[in-house]
Parts: structure tokens; C-alpha cells; sequence
């Protein structure tokens, strides 16, 4: 069993879209083992996202995770973290059926974000769910 880190982030939660998104991993097997609704500070979306620091998208992307109140989610399962990242679909142009493909309205604001291997999923989950990393919640 595996465990990655979902967020859906602003704009997917001013548009509604937490219950079908969160649905689209149920109904493939994965799990739900933690939840919360947060707004990120600047300070807290830079550590989230420090690997792009040098990118040119940074300051967009910043601006966009941290525009609303986003969901933050512990999804288990087998292969979790590769199972995840095949529903949310590519970065640029997902194809119909992911979950980008079916909701991303550009590159930035693309809905979901989950993590890319289990290092990432290590480090985003001790991020958003300390208390529960800690404890070693499964
Ligand atoms: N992003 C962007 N412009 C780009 C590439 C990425 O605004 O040209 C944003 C987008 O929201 C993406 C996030 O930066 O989800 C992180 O980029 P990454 O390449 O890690 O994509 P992901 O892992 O989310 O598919
Ligand atoms: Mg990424």
C-alpha cells in the first residue's frame, strides 16, 4: 500500500468540483485517509512547490494556490502515487476521461495536483498532515 498527497486546489473548490473529483479515486479503489480544507499562505506554497523556484510560472503558480481555499487529501491504495497521477492526466493537454482533460481550464489552473513519486509523497504529506505522518496514520 501506498500513500500520496491530492490537492484540489482553488479553483476546482470555487467551482464545486471537490465531491467529483475526490470521487474519481474512490471509485477507482483509493481511499480516503485524511482530509482537510486549507488556504495556503505564500510562505507554505513556496515550500509546497519549491522545486519550480526558478521557473518562469513560478509567481503564477503561487498566485493561483494560494487564490482560495484548497482541499488536501491522503489518498491510499496500491500504487497510489502512480494510479493518482494517471487520473489527474498530463500537465499540458490531459486528454478527455483524466481529470485535467475533463476540467483544467489552462495549464495553471488545472484543478489537481498530486505527487510525482514516492519522495514527493513523502515530503508533501509531512507538509500538509504532520500530526498524521507522525503517528504513521495507514
Ligand atoms: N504550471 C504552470 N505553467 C506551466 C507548468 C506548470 O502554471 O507551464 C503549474 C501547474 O499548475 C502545475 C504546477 O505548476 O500543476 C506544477 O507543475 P508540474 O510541472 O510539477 O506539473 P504537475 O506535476 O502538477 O503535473
Ligand atoms: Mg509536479
Amino acid at each position: 500500500m501506498e500513500k500520496t498527497l491530492v490537492l484540489v486546489k482553488p479553483d476546482a473548490v470555487e467551482r464545486g468540483l471537490c465531491g467529483e473529483i475526490l470521487r474519481r479515486f474512490e471509485r477507482q479503489g483509493l481511499r480516503l485517509a485524511g482530509l482537510k480544507l486549507l488556504h495556503l499562505t505564500r510562505k507554505q506554497a513556496v515550500e509546497h512547490y519549491a522545486e519550480h523556484r526558478d521557473r518562469p510560472f513560478f509567481p503564477e503558480l503561487l498566485d493561483h494556490i494560494t487564490s482560495g481555499p484548497l482541499v488536501a487529501a491522503i489518498i491510499t491504495g496500491k500504487d497510489a502515487i502512480a494510479r493518482v497521477r494517471r487520473l489527474i492526466g498530463a500537465t499540458a493537454e490531459a486528454v478527455p476521461g483524466t481529470i485535467r482533460g475533463d476540467f483544467a481550464t489552462s495549464v495553471t489552473a488545472n484543478v489537481v495536483h498530486g505527487s510525482d513519486s514516492p519522495e514527493s509523497a513523502a515530503r508533501e504529506l509531512a507538509l500538509f498532515f504532520p500530526l498524521e505522518t507522525t503517528l504513521g496514520a495507514d
